[in-house]
């Protein structure tokens, strides 16, 4: 089963829902870890895995051959994303924002155009705990988050992690096009949110991307429970989003998280509540009442 750990902003407590619920699915049955926060993984600071694999991700960009180029413009015209301009003797390709779909290099009337391969990240993979862990980087100065998921999740398919009984994706913060690869083709997404009023705002961002754009089954664990009001519990009962988990607002959970300790080795009595939620993921997922 494919889970999808999400929230519509950072420090909401991902990571650390992420990590205790895949080292209790890996008591329960063969789990694997996906850390696709690719622009800060932090995972691995909690798991400490001993990673023995590390390969480059690599995007095609345009190389233009000044020769042979008339600056027609006809490649500006067809890039949707603004990465390529043409002034009156030159042609400039801006590599950072380049998507490597390829286009100009098609439509360029001059085969003037050749793809490149340019390193924007990597992937490191290892084990932690007996759990297979992945996690994909993104290089610094580099913009483009989406193919270091993507090869992130080519890896795991390949490695055959996803017959494992969980792989559980840890998902970058918010609702750009990050968050959308990697919740496709994700079982379920929980949301993982606070009970304040920016946290009621971002949670419903991102119940619009999984559930109301990718159709996926949606669940909710509130993390901080007992800090600000009920406007995210009111919003879920709404909305139909049932709660999944909640962690309460205390101060020996936040020193643990600190120490970078995953929750439930600081505190195994969480254990328990994290085997439940693994439960109510697996209902949820299978069209069932969480
Ligand atoms: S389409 Fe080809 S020939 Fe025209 S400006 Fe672009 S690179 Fe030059
Ligand atoms: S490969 Fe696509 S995104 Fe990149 S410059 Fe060409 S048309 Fe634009």
């Amino acid at each position: 089963m494919k889970i999808v750990i999400a929230s519509g902003k950072g420090g909401t407590g991902k990571t650390l829902v992420a990590t205790s619920l895949a080292l209790v699915a890996q008591q329960i049955g063969r789990a694997a870890l996906l850390d696709a926060d690719v622009e800060e993984p932090n995972a691995a600071l909690f798991l400490q895995p001993i990673f023995h694999s590390e390969r480059a991700v690599e995007q095609m960009v345009p190389l233009v051959d000044a020769a042979r180029c008339t600056h027609c413009g006809r490649c500006a015209e067809v890039c949707q994303f603004n990465a390529i301009a043409v002034v009156p003797d030159k042609t400039l390709v801006f590599g950072d924002l380049c998507h490597g779909c390829g286009s100009c290099a098609l439509h360029c009337p001059e085969g003037a155009i050749r793809e490149v391969p340019k390193t924007i990240g990597r992937i490191l993979s290892g084990q932690a705990d007996g759990m297979s862990f992945a996690q994909g980087e993104l290089q610094v100065g580099e913009a483009m988050a989406t193919p270091i998921i993507r090869a992130l999740k080519r890896y795991a398919r390949d490695e055959g992690w996803e017959q494992a009984d969980w792989l559980i994706q840890d998902a970058p913060p918010g609702t750009a096009c990050s968050v959308i690869e990697a919740l496709r083709g994700a079982d379920i997404a929980v949301l993982v949110a606070e009970p304040t009023p920016f946290g009621l705002h971002d949670l419903q961002m991102a119940v619009q991307v999984a559930r109301d754009v990718l159709s996926l089954p949606v669940g909710v664990v509130i993390n901080k429970d007992g800090a600000g009001d009920q406007g995210v519990e009111a919003y879920c009962r709404e909305a139909g989003l049932p709660i999944l988990m909640r962690l309460p607002l205390r101060r020996e959970i936040a020193s643990s998280y600190a120490a970078g300790i995953p929750l439930v080795q600081a505190h195994p009595e969480f254990k328990v509540a994290f085997a439940g939620l693994l439960r109510s993921i697996h209902r949820l997922a299978q069209g069932g009442a969480a």
